[in-house]
């Protein structure tokens, strides 16, 4: 479903992505890992088009959602705001319509009592979700999301694990940039990890649990 070949970048002289290929199947979680600064971000931002690479190609055929590391929910406009602005405003879909979707998916998302709250009255965790439910909202093929865990407790991040694993199984397919190897280990299907610009590994797990550093950078 997507296809990255080649992808190079760089920032003055310092080398971001060097060569980075691969290939993701539908309906899996892949976490890209690595330590910071290893170009994990640059690269969902590559794919996403937020960004733009010097050389190589990305292709997609689908859509995607993009879950910003630090949510980049709309300030002004409440969780239901948020989650339909796109609907409304870019999918021109009539204000009744969106609310509906929003709302079903905001349960979904454990956030049926937020609906009317401004993203500053959440914890960390419930705005985790307003931000994904905002980018799942407009049913992306392929869910993109950085560091997701980011700035969460330990709780919080277990359920975060959790809502993944569900979308899973409802056959959302993510691409997840994090160096929480806690949350790696509970979610992923297959790592690829990302060192100094470029794959250093690519592997599918086979049983869920402890990963190390020593482990996947040695
Ligand atoms: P990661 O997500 O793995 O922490 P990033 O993709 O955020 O890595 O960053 C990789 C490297 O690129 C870092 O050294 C970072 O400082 C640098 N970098 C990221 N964005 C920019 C930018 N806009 N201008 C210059 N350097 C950048």
């Amino acid at each position: 479903m997507l296809k990255v070949t080649n992808a190079t970048k760089a920032y003055s002289n310092h080398n971001i992505l060097k060569q980075v290929s691969f290939c993701l199947n539908p309906g899996q979680i892949v976490a890209l890992a690595g330590p910071s600064g290893s170009g994990k971000s640059t690269l969902l931002r590559c794919i996403q088009k937020l960004e733009k690479l010097d050389s190589g190609t990305i292709t997609h055929k689908g859509t995607t959602g993009f879950v910003f590391q630090d949510f980049q929910l709309f300030p002004h406009l409440s969780v239901l705001d948020n989650v339909t602005y796109a609907l409304r405003v870019t999918k021109k879909q009539p204000a009744n319509d969106a609310q509906e979707k929003a709302k079903s998916t905001l349960k979904q998302l454990g956030l049926k009592t937020a609906y009317n709250k401004m993203p500053h009255q959440l914890s960390g965790g419930q705005r985790q979700r307003a931000a994904i439910a905002r980018a799942l909202v407009l049913e992306p093929d392929l869910l993109l999301c950085d560091e997701p865990t980011s700035g969460l407790d330990g709780p919080s991040s277990k359920s975060v694990a959790e809502l993944f694993l569900n979308l899973k199984a409802q056959g959302v397919t993510m691409l997840i940039a994090s160096h929480d190897l806690d949350f790696v280990g509970a979610v992923a299907d297959r790592i690829i990890v990302l060192n100094e610009a470029a794959v250093l590994r690519d592997f599918m797990i086979e049983e869920k649990g402890k990963l190390s550093w020593a482990k996947l950078l040695g």
